[in-house]
């Protein structure tokens, strides 16, 4: 078990710092270099079924463990249902009735 820990250098493909990790357990990002944008991501932020030529040509990138946690806090932040519940109100004003 101990000799699947190689530490490698490489660098975050999201904040560009370079950091060292174990390949078998980082956390990637597949990237199609040509667009610069992760597999099967339009320009416009919408998914599409990447192409065979894109998926042929298309590398993982590794993100460091700082990129990861923010990514996680993001989406329990868009996922976290008191928010939803806040815009419910202020949409629907008090009136009185
Ligand atoms: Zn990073």
């Amino acid at each position: 078990m101990a000799d699947e820990q190689i530490t490698t250098i490489g660098r975050c493909h999201v904040c560009k710092r370079t950091f060292g990790f174990t390949p078998a357990r980082v956390m990637k990002v597949t990237m199609d270099p040509v667009t610069n944008l992760p597999l099967g991501m339009t320009v416009a932020g919408t998914f599409r079924e990447p192409t065979p030529e894109a998926v042929a040509r298309s590398v993982e990138e590794p993100v460091c463990a700082d990129c990861v946690d923010r990514a996680k806090e993001f989406k329990e932040a868009m996922d976290a249902p008191p928010l939803r519940f806040e815009t419910w109100r202020a949409e629907r004003p008090d009136r009185g009735d």
